[in-house]
C-alpha cells in the first residue's frame, strides 16, 4: 500500500511512520493483552523499545520517539543555546520555531509588528541564522501564533509530537498527541535522545447529542474544566469519542484540546473522522487524509477500551458557558451568569471583549463572529465595549479579509492587532483602564490568572467563546444574555441576536496571505549564527565539561535543604537547615553569608571546587522545567544527596552530567551538616547498581562513612562521563 506520505509541505524526505505505530501496538498488544484507547495507541505506538518499556498508566515512564517538536520564540532562545552546544550538524526530527510571543500589542498590526521587529531585532536573528543553520523552519513574525499554524500545515492523525509550549495540545484537534515540554525536552528529541514521559492516565469524555445554536465547541472544555478544576486532568491525557464527535469542526475540537492545558492535561486527543478529513482537505493535505483513512483502526479506541475515568456530556443539552474570574475552572452555565455577577459583585460594564488567540481563531469561530457583528450593524449599532481581535494566523488574517469578516468585525469597532499571542500573554499596552482599576473583560482565550492579559490584578477576565464575546460587546455589559435579552437598535427598535452561523471551511479555500517562512538553506554550512557578544539577552553556551575521571573529593555541602525543596530558579527557593532561611548560606572556605547561586559561583571561579547538595524528601518535586537541573550544574554542582528525587527531576540532572544520588537509609540525612566537606567514592566504579559511599568529613575534624544509592543505568552513566547527555550525543555522532 501506501507507505510515503510526506508529513508535511516544508518536510521534504519526512513521511508520516504509521508502520512504526502498528508493529509497535503488535508488540505491545501481545504484552498488555487488553483493548487500547486511542491514546495508548498512538503514545505506545511511538515507543523507542516496546518490548522492554515498562508500561503502568499513572506509574511507570516511557520512552518515546516523536514525529517533530514545535518551539515558540520566548522558549526557543535557550533550547536552541543549549542543542547548538552539544555541536550536532542538524536537528534529528522535522523542528519548527514560531515568533509570536514577542509581539506587544499597543496599536494594531502592522505597526505592532515594526515596534517587534525592532525592539527584538537581536532575538529574532538569532533564532533565523539558528534555525537555518541547524535545519529547522522558521516562522517569522506575522506568521501567527505556533498553535494555530501547528494545526494548518503540521499535525497529523496518530502522530506525537512535543513544543516547548503548554498550548501545544491544540494539535490534538488533528488527532495527534501533543505535549506542551520545557526546552531541555525539545533539546533532548533534535539531539536523537528518547524523550521521557511518565505513561499517562486515560480520561475519558464521552460526548453524545449535537451542538447548536450558541453552544459552540469552546463551552465542552469549559464545562469539562468545571468538572475536572485546574488539577483534575494532572497526568492524565483526555479522550473524546461518541457520536457527539461529529457535530464538532475540527478547529473547533482543536479548541478543546488546546484548553485541556487549563486542568492540567498531559495531552487531549480526538478519534479521526470526517472533519478532519475535511480540514485536510481544506489545508492542501489529501494524501494525508487518505493515508489516515487507511489507518484510521488505529486511530479511535478499541472496542472496550477501559479508562480511568469517564465524564459524560450531551451535547444537545449542554449551555454556552462563562468561566472566571481569575480561574479558568469557575464555571458558570450562561443562564445562571447574570445572577453570579450580581451575587459576586463583579463589575457588569464590560470594558473590553477579545476574540481570537490560538484558542479561538478559526474561519468558523471568526465567520461566527462576523455574523453577530452584521446583525448588530443591521440595526445601527457598534461596539460599546472594547473589541479586540487577534488572528492566529496570517493564513486566517488573509482569508477573513478576502472574505469579508475582518471588515464586519472592523466596522462593528473592532482592532484586529498582529497574528501574534499580543494580549494573551500580557503583551498589552492597555490604555483605557488605568492599573489598579476593578474592570471586566472577556475572552475567547484559554487563561485569565490574574493580571495574564494586561497586569492589572484587578481586572476580572472572563472566558467564553467568541460567540459570546462578540455578542457581550454589543450588549456593554456582563449581565446581558443573548439568547434571552434584547438590545434597542439605532431606530429605537428592540431586536434579539438571531443564534450565530458561520462556514466551518473557506468556500474558496485558505488564502494564505503573505509568505512569513523561512525554510532552511541546502548549504547550511555557509550559515554564521548571529550572537552579539554584547547582548544581554543570549549567551553562547560552553559545552560541559567531562568528568575527569576521579572520585570526587573535598567537595562542601553548597546548601542543606530542610523539607519541601523548590528547586527551581538555582536553588534559591530552598530552606536552609543552618539557619532557616532562603537563599542565604555560608561560603565554607571565607565564612561569608551569601546568596546560592553567589555562593555557588564562588565555589566554581574562586576555589575551583565542585560542591553538593543535600536534600530531602522528593527532591525536585514540580521541577519539570530544564533550568532546574541545568542551572545548578551551569554553577558547577556534582552531586545532589537526597533521602528520595522527583523522578523526572532525578534523569533531568542525570542528563546534565549531574550526580543524584540517594541516602540508602533515609535517615542518614541527619548526619551531613551544612559545613561538612564530602568525597564520593564509586564514582570511578559507577556501574547499573553499584555502590556509592559519601565520606563526609566534619568541621571537628571527625569523619564517617554514609551507604549512598543511585540509579544510573548504563547509558546514562555514558551521560555523566561526558559531561551531559548532548556531549555524548554530540561524541556519538562524530
Ligand atoms: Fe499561549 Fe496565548 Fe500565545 Fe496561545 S495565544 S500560544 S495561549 S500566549
Amino acid at each position: 500500500g501506501q507507505t510515503k506520505v510526506q508529513m508535511s509541505a516544508f518536510d521534504k524526505g519526512h513521511s508520516i511512520n504509521y508502520q512504526r505505530i502498528e508493529d509497535n501496538l503488535q508488540v505491545v498488544r501481545s504484552r498488555l493483552n487488553r483493548p487500547l484507547t486511542l491514546s495508548e495507541k498512538i503514545v505506545y505506538g511511538h515507543l523507542d523499545n516496546p518490548h522492554e518499556a515498562d508500561i503502568r498508566p499513572g506509574a511507570s515512564y516511557l520512552k518515546l520517539r516523536p514525529d517533530r517538536v514545535a518551539c515558540q520564540d520566548a522558549t526557543a532562545q535557550m533550547a536552541l543555546l543549549q542543542f547548538m552546544s552539544a555541536g550536532l550538524p542538524t536537528v534529528a526530527v522535522p523542528t519548527t520555531v514560531h515568533c509570536d510571543h514577542l509581539i506587544e500589542a499597543q496599536v494594531g498590526g502592522a505597526k505592532d509588528l515594526a515596534r517587534a521587529n525592532d525592539i527584538n531585532k537581536e532575538v529574532y536573528d538569532f533564532l533565523a541564522t539558528a534555525t537555518a543553520k541547524y535545519g529547522i523552519g522558521f516562522w517569522k513574525p506575522g506568521s501567527g501564533i505556533i498553535h494555530q499554524i501547528i494545526l494548518e500545515n503540521y499535525a497529523f492523525p496518530g502522530g506525537l509530537m512535543i513544543g516547548t509550549d503548554s498550548h501545544t495540545p491544540n494539535a490534538g484537534g488533528l488527532g495527534m498527541v501533543a505535549v506542551g515540554v520545557g526546552g531541555a525536552d525539545a533539546v533532548d528529541v533534535m539531539a536523537d535522545i528518547p524523550w521521557e514521559l511518565k505513561c499517562p492516565k486515560r480520561i475519558g469524555v464521552h460526548l453524545t447529542g449535537k451542538i447548536s445554536g450558541w453552544t459552540t465547541p469552546k463551552d465542552v472544555i469549559l464545562k469539562v474544566a468545571g468538572i475536572l478544576t485546574v488539577k483534575g486532568g494532572t497526568g492524565a491525557i483526555i479522550e473524546y469519542f461518541g457520536e457527539g464527535v461529529t457535530s464538532l469542526s475540527c478547529t473547533g475540537m482543536a479548541t478543546i484540546c488546546n484548553m485541556g492545558a487549563e486542568i492540567g492535561a498531559t495531552t487531549s486527543v480526538f478519534p479521526y473522522n470526517e472533519r478532519m478529513g475535511q480540514y485536510l482537505d481544506a489545508t492542501n493535505r489529501t494524501p494525508i487524509r487518505q493515508y489516515a483513512e487507511s489507518f484510521a483502526h488505529n486511530l479511535r479506541p478499541d472496542q472496550n477500551a477501559e479508562y480511568d475515568q469517564v465524564i459524560e456530556i450531551n451535547l444537545s443539552e449542554l449551555e454556552p458557558h462563562i468561566n472566571g474570574p481569575y480561574t479558568p475552572d469557575l464555571a458558570t452555565p450562561l443562564s445562571k451568569f447574570a445572577q453570579a455577577v450580581k451575587d459576586n459583585n463583579w463589575p457588569d460594564k464590560l470594558s473590553v471583549g477579545l476574540i481570537g488567540s490560538c484558542t479561538n481563531s478559526s474561519y468558523e469561530d471568526m465567520s461566527r463572529a462576523a455574523s453577530i457583528a452584521d446583525e448588530a450593524a443591521s440595526h445601527g449599532l457598534k461596539a460599546q465595549s472594547g473589541f479586540i481581535v487577534t488572528p492566529g494566523s496570517e493564513q486566517i488574517r488573509a482569508t477573513i479579509e478576502r472574505d469579508g469578516q475582518m471588515q464586519s468585525l472592523e466596522k462593528a469597532g473592532g482592532v484586529v492587532l498582529a497574528n501574534a499571542c499580543g494580549p494573551c500573554i500580557g503583551q498589552w499596552d492597555r490604555k483605557d483602564v488605568p492599573k489598579g482599576t476593578k474592570n471586566s473583560i472577556i475572552t475567547s482565550y484559554n487563561r485569565n490568572f490574574t493580571g495574564r492579559n494586561d497586569a492589572n490584578t484587578a481586572t476580572h477576565a472572563f472566558v467564553a467563546s467568541p460567540d459570546l464575546v462578540t455578542a457581550m460587546v454589543f450588549g456593554g455589559s456582563l449581565t446581558f444574555n443573548p439568547m434571552k435579552d434584547s438590545l434597542k437598535g439605532a431606530d429605537g427598535q428592540e431586536f434579539k441576536f438571531s443564534d450565530p452561523s458561520g462556514k466551518e471551511l473557506p468556500p474558496r479555500g485558505y488564502d494564505p496571505g503573505e509568505n512569513t517562512y523561512q525554510a532552511p538553506p541546502q548549504d547550511r554550512a555557509a550559515v554564521n549564527v548571529a550572537v552579539d557578544p554584547k547582548s544581554d539577552r543570549l549567551q553562547l553556551l560552553e559545552p560541559f565539561k567531562p568528568w575527569d575521571g576521579k572520585d570526587p573529593q573535598g567537595l562542601p555541602v553548597l546548601i542543606k535543604a530542610k523539607g519541601k525543596c523548590t528547586t527551581d530558579h538555582s536553588l534559591i527557593g530552598a530552606i536552609n537547615e543552618a539557619n532557616g532561611e532562603a537563599n542565604k548560606v555560608q561560603n565554607v572556605f571565607t565564612g561569608e553569608w551569601n546568596t546560592v547561586p553567589e555562593t555557588a559561583k564562588e565555589y566554581r571561579d574562586k576555589h575551583h571546587t565542585g560542591w553538593v547538595v543535600i536534600g530531602d524528601e522528593n527532591y525536585g518535586e514540580g521541577s519539570s522545567r530544564e533550568h532546574a537541573a541545568l542551572e545548578p550544574r551551569f554553577l558547577g554542582g556534582t552531586a545532589v544527596i537526597t533521602r528520595s528525587f522527583a523522578r523526572i527531576h532525578e534523569t533531568n540532572l542525570k542528563k546534565q552530567g549531574m550526580l543524584p544520588l540517594t541516602f540508602k537509609n533515609p535517615q542518614d540525612y541527619e548526619k551531613v551538616r551544612p559545613d561538612d566537606k564530602v568525597d564520593l567514592i564509586g564514582i570511578k566504579d559507577l556501574k547499573e547498581g553499584s555502590d556509592v559511599t559519601l565520606r563526609v568529613h566534619h568541621k571537628d575534624g571527625k569523619s564517617e562513612d554514609i551507604p549512598l544509592q543511585h540509579t544510573f543505568n548504563a547509558g546514562q552513566i555514558t551521560w555523566h562521563r561526558a559531561g551531559s547527555a548532548l556531549n555524548h550525543m554530540a561524541k556519538s555522532k562524530q
